[in-house]
């Protein structure tokens, strides 16, 4: 006000009216345009400090383009006039702009103030540029502004937002007198990153230093301890919170109920609830949610249910939260009936709605509909987001949708979002188990950070494919790169060895385990050593080791036994590994049938019917195979003996035809194996309605000659169909690839990539 009046004597021409206009808060744009063209007329507008307000008034008005003008056109522009283009531009996160602005005001040798400062620490806070922000940092020493208390919290505002927590912590202990806002910040940022003692220490400190917590101090601890996995943690502070007298509220309480969840712990959760209703915070849509959440990651349905079903007004967020705690408890069923409920009620479901039912499919067995639904996702116009599209690619990779999973990789791209580490892992899983192997090597190697989900999923891949070498070499790059081997990537690795018999190598790599990595052996790495062992025939090794294990072998580890006694034929060990399964699981009758194949391959043909017998007799039959394949971009589902398909009677016929082949080259079917379909007579026929055959036929009818095919079977591929695929792929000139549980087979001119072990 004081310079106005100073300056009002020098703009005699000049209108009161414009001065008013250049320093209200309520002038309108046209406002500001009469004003500037006045100034114009009078021939005053290269003075600075008419020419800040002027821009001020454009900058806030956004009329950016003019604003810049005017700076440009000033000639010499003070501090005030820039300071008032970076803050319209940081109000209006414009950060880039606001830095470029910075730069030419340091470019002109004018010195920043404690006004520019903050907003420019804010501009590097929004756009995450920490080394800036250092710079930045730089400044504030060198101009002495390092104890002003503004410019002290955007730079700890801006360090952590940009996760340099020791910095923000440097700054903090130069506070002459942090706040509790301060305090609570700081807390906060390390029980996020699972600073659990740092966390505390700062906690107890703030009542050294006679800061009071607030809810907000409490609430940001829980939610960190919460994010960042110390779940018991954020439990016990809870109790602590409402021993000292502090009211949990709505934020406390939904944090605190996600860690009970995590804890998998219904009797705290129940308390919880209790509390819950005691303070009336049931109304809460975040709570009710989170309270369906806790019991559906706790397995308690039926609670979970009754929550749901208590709610007055149906809320989004909680009708996800129910989806997804079916989908999580298996019933993918129940899941898919409640969601189209949702819709008939008009519920407005959003993409985390689509992505958890899209998931429960995906992760339950059911790859068709995740497609199905993803495909009315998109029809009802919600855009899918960096969750969704790793569960669609996860869904193409169980039902080898090779072109359904391309096109999800192209939309990824058009997103945006194919880069992140999310979706490249589901990427490279997508491709491995399509086939394409080398599109997964390619997705890997594209990736400029990797993590272990990604080193452990081309391992994966390289294993299914029977790929020890690279398998081995990727294992080692990986320890290069400074990732630590976890559990999982040590299953990838020994399952890649057992399926290419690099035996003494897989030896060596388990042994190295627990001596070199400090990682204790789990039941997987036990059924990977005794397939390793038992594929390079040595059995009764292997058989020594199950022995030897320091916990009870399950039904992995022996059926991994089973299944090496039948390459063998070893009936001895067969019979003790059998023993053992039919104990574990009475219900698979796999085991039975394993069992009775090396029966019939040493022609004890009493001991096959003995089985027979108890297959009968206890009711058990073959669990239906399922076949999968891809065809003009649709996905076939074809079951054993199925006559559903529309395109039956022509497989039949092309299998006959192919039969009577193989009948004139020498081929005969390998009738012992039939015993599987324990009723069945005409043993031939019923090997023609194994469900892999009649998918690799209906690809042949429906393909041009010589492209590949893609089949993925439900259970292990029978000795026959193996064969008769064999045939297939060099009669027809083909490259067959079928998935089944155990591996990828890749038929090529008569002969598998499995080396006939699998
Ligand atoms: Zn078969
Ligand atoms: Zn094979």
């Amino acid at each position: 006000m004081n310079l106005t009046k100073q300056a009002l004597p020098h703009f005699e021409n000049i209108q009161r009216s414009i001065f008013h206009t250049l320093n209200s808060l309520k002038s309108s744009l046209s406002q500001t345009q009469q004003a500037h063209a006045h100034i114009l007329k009078t021939g005053v507008s290269n003075d600075s400090y008419l020419a800040t307000k002027l821009l001020s008034q454009y900058a806030n008005h956004q009329d950016f383009y003019d604003a810049n003008q005017i700076l440009s056109s000033t000639l010499d522009p003070t501090v005030f006039s820039y300071s008032a283009l970076i803050f319209a531009y940081t109000k209006q996160n414009h950060f880039a702009q606001s830095l470029r602005v910075f730069t030419q005001m340091l470019s002109h040798g004018l010195a920043p103030d404690t006004h520019v400062l903050p907003n420019i620490l804010k501009a590097c806070t929004g756009l995450l540029a920490l080394e800036t922000g250092k710079q930045v940092h730089a400044m504030v020493f060198v101009y002495g502004f390092d104890l002003d208390s503004f410019v002290q919290g955007s730079l700890i505002h801006m360090y952590l937002k940009c996760q340099n927590i020791g910095n923000a912590h440097k700054v903090f202990d130069r506070l002459a007198q942090p706040d509790v806002v301060t305090f609570s910040a700081l807390i906060a940022a390390y029980a996020r990153y699972g600073c659990v003692g740092e966390a505390k220490k700062l906690f107890n400190e703030m009542g050294r230093v006679r800061v009071e917590p607030n809810v907000v101090s409490w609430n940001g601890m829980i939610a960190g301890f919460n994010q960042s996995g110390h779940c018991e943690e954020a439990a016990l502070l809870f109790q602590r919170m409402h021993f000292e007298g502090f009211r949990p509220d709505d934020h406390s309480v939904s944090s605190v109920l996600s860690a009970v969840g995590d804890l998998e712990n219904p009797k705290i959760g129940i308390q919880i609830h209790s509390f819950v209703i005691k303070e009336g915070l049931l109304e809460d849509k975040c709570v009710a949610s989170s309270l369906i959440d806790m019991y559906g990651k706790c397995a308690c349905t039926w609670n979970m249910s009754k929550v749901f079903h208590e709610m007055d007004n149906l809320d989004v967020g909680a009708c996800n939260a129910f989806v997804t705690g079916l989908c999580r408890n298996g019933l993918i069923d129940n899941a898919l009936e409640v969601f189209r409920q949702f819709q008939s009620q008009g519920v407005e479901l959003n993409v985390v709605s689509w992505t958890s039912v899209i998931a429960g499919c995906s992760q339950n067995g059911k790859g068709i509909q995740a497609l199905e639904l993803f495909r009315e996702m998109q029809a009802a116009g919600i855009k899918p987001n960096n969750v969704t599209i790793p569960c669609l690619l996860s869904a193409c990779g169980s039902i080898a949708a090779l072109m359904l999973g391309k096109a999800a990789h192209c939309f990824s791209i058009r997103r945006g979002i194919s880069d992140g580490i999310y979706v490249s892992g589901a990427l490279i899983d997508m491709y491995a188990k399509c086939g394409r192997i080398q599109m997964s090597r390619l997705c890997f190697d594209m990736m400029s950070s990797k993590n272990l989900v990604c080193w452990n999923a081309i391992m994966g891949g390289y294993a299914m494919h029977g790929k020890a070498k690279e398998a081995l070499e990727i294992f080692h790059l990986m320890q290069k790169s400074g990732e630590k081997p976890s559990i999982i990537s040590f299953i990838c690795v020994l399952s890649a060895c057992s399926q290419a018999g690099l035996t003494d190598e897989g030896c060596k790599i388990f042994d190295s385990m627990g001596k070199k990595h400090g990682i204790e052996a789990r039941m997987e790495h036990y059924a990977c050593m005794v397939t390793l062992l038992g594929r390079s025939g040595r059995l009764e090794e292997a058989y020594k080791m199950i022995e030897r294990m320091p916990f009870e072998p399950d039904a992995c580890v022996w059926g991994a036994l089973l299944s090496s006694c039948r390459v063998h034929s070893n009936v001895n060990l067969a019979e003790v590994a059998a023993k053992n399964l039919f104990e574990l699981e009475p219900a698979n009758s796999g085991n039975y049938i394993l069992l009775s194949n090396i029966y019939a391959s040493k022609g004890m043909w009493i001991e096959v019917d003995a089985v027979r017998d108890i297959m009968k007799a206890t009711g058990l039959r073959k669990s239906p195979g399922c076949s999968w394949i891809e065809v003009k971009n649709k996905v076939h589902m074809l079951l054993a003996g199925d006559e559903s398909h529309p395109q039956m009677d022509q497989i039949m016929d092309k299998l006959n035809k192919l039969y009577m082949e193989m009948k004139e080259s020498g081929y005969f079917p390998y009738t012992d194996f039939v015993l599987q379909d324990v009723e069945e007579q005409d043993k031939e026929q019923i090997l023609c309605g194994h469900s892999e055959k009649l998918a690799v036929v209906l690809g042949l009818l429906n393909s041009p000659p010589g492209a590949p095919l893609q089949v993925i079977k439900n259970l292990r591929i029978c000795v026959d169909c193996h064969a008769v695929i064999k045939f297939i792929s060099s009669f027809e000139r083909r490259d067959i690839f079928v998935r089944d549980t155990n591996r990828f087979h890749h038929f090529r001119d008569g002969v598998c990539s499995c080396g006939d072990y699998w």
